[in-house]
């Protein structure tokens, strides 16, 4: 069993118009010709290879975030339009659930729940996630996003970012992103650290008591990069308790990848590596209890850019025998699979007399 932490699902289905019910080569054949995103012909994920390859939870993201003028990076083009992206994935994922494919996760309950479901009929349980947070037009906001069951929130995603700067910039929190932090932590929201800048990951980690994930983050000692994670960073978080996610973009993977050029055959990008990535936190840690999967897959990057034997998602599950022949002990493969993530939301999901109601609740029982 596999518990993907870092899946941008409803981004597919509603930004590039896939439809997830589908098999694959149907939605690879509906894309032929189509030439607007690199991607496009070469998804990875759809439910029936999640299916297949047993991934039967997962972090599902709500991802839109705005972008200034004068900026060369994609996204919308006000906070207004990204709310509104965001909104329309919430309506893809409630979808989703109508017809039995996903099931929301909003606390600990839920969870129990769906790992104790026959697993043949079960649908792929999903926390919601907010990847970037531009969205949000004011603080408001997030208590309704949180009443939506939305229960992590990555303040940043790639270049400025109104609450905090992304991946390639060096600023830190806003003004506002650390009233958001505040608010995360009435609400008892976690963290994902992925995409903060070096500052902001120094900021949150001081400002932010609440739980920590870094739901797709690899080593920058394996490939340095300021997305990456400094095994100092590793360190931090371990000591917080957090989970880490390997990704399985390969240019996170070996160093000197050029998007759109290198291809996995000539690099022979493979599982291995996403291992090196695993077995690098674990020696950090001196354990396996904090080393989870957070593929992305389909986060903007097809088999283009994948390992090479991940043609689908359900390949994911020939990690495991890479672990063993590592010399991982099935406990430890069973944790990084899937047991550390199911730990980490028992833990931090809040239990039925603690779901909070928004901000200003008066709720504030454990
Ligand atoms: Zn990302």
């Amino acid at each position: 069993m596999i518990f993907d932490c870092h899946l941008d699902l409803a981004m597919n289905a509603v930004h590039w118009n896939r439809d997830l019910t589908k098999p694959l080569d149907q939605i690879r054949l509906r894309e032929s010709g189509m030439v607007d995103k690199l991607d496009r012909g070469n998804g990875v994920v759809c439910f029936e290879e999640m299916s297949k390859g047993n991934i039967r939870f997962c972090i599902a993201t709500q991802i839109a975030h705005s972008v200034s003028q004068n900026s060369p990076l994609p996204g919308w083009n006000s906070p207004e339009i990204a709310w509104a992206q965001t909104q329309a994935q919430l309506a893809w994922y409630r979808a989703m659930e109508n017809r039995g494919s996903l099931k929301q996760i909003t606390q600990a309950a839920d969870l129990e729940f769906l790992l104790n479901h026959d697993q043949a009929s079960c649908p792929i349980g999903f926390v919601l996630s907010l990847e970037g947070a531009d969205s949000l037009l004011d603080l408001s906001f997030l208590g309704q996003a949180y009443q939506d069951g939305l229960r992590i929130v990555g303040p940043a995603h790639y270049g400025p970012g109104r609450y905090a700067a992304g991946t390639g910039e060096t600023a830190g929190f806003t003004e506002i992103g650390f009233d958001l932090l505040k608010e995360m932590t009435a609400l008892k929201m976690i963290l994902d650290v992925t995409h903060l800048t070096d500052k902001g990951f120094d900021q949150a980690l001081e400002q932010f008591g609440g739980p920590l994930i870094a739901s797709h983050h690899n080593c920058r000692k394996l490939v340095d990069h300021q997305r990456q994670l400094t095994d100092q960073q590793i360190r931090q978080l371990l000591d917080r308790g957090a989970i880490i996610g390997v990704a399985l973009d390969a240019w996170m993977l070996i160093p000197n990848w050029k998007r759109g050029e290198t291809t996995p055959d000539e690099t022979g990008v493979s599982l291995h590596n996403v291992a090196d990535q695993i077995e690098h936190v674990c020696q950090i840690a001196g354990n396996a209890n904090h080393s989870v999967i957070g593929s992305d897959l389909d986060g903007g990057f097809g088999h283009e850019q994948t390992p090479k034997e991940v043609t689908t998602i359900c390949k994911l599950n020939l990690l495991d025998a890479i672990l063993e022949k590592r010399g991982f002990p099935e406990i430890d493969r069973k944790k990084i699979m899937h047991a550390n993530a199911i730990e980490f939301f028992r833990r931090h999901l809040p239990h039925q007399s603690s779901v909070k109601t928004g901000p200003g609740s008066t709720d504030s029982s454990n």
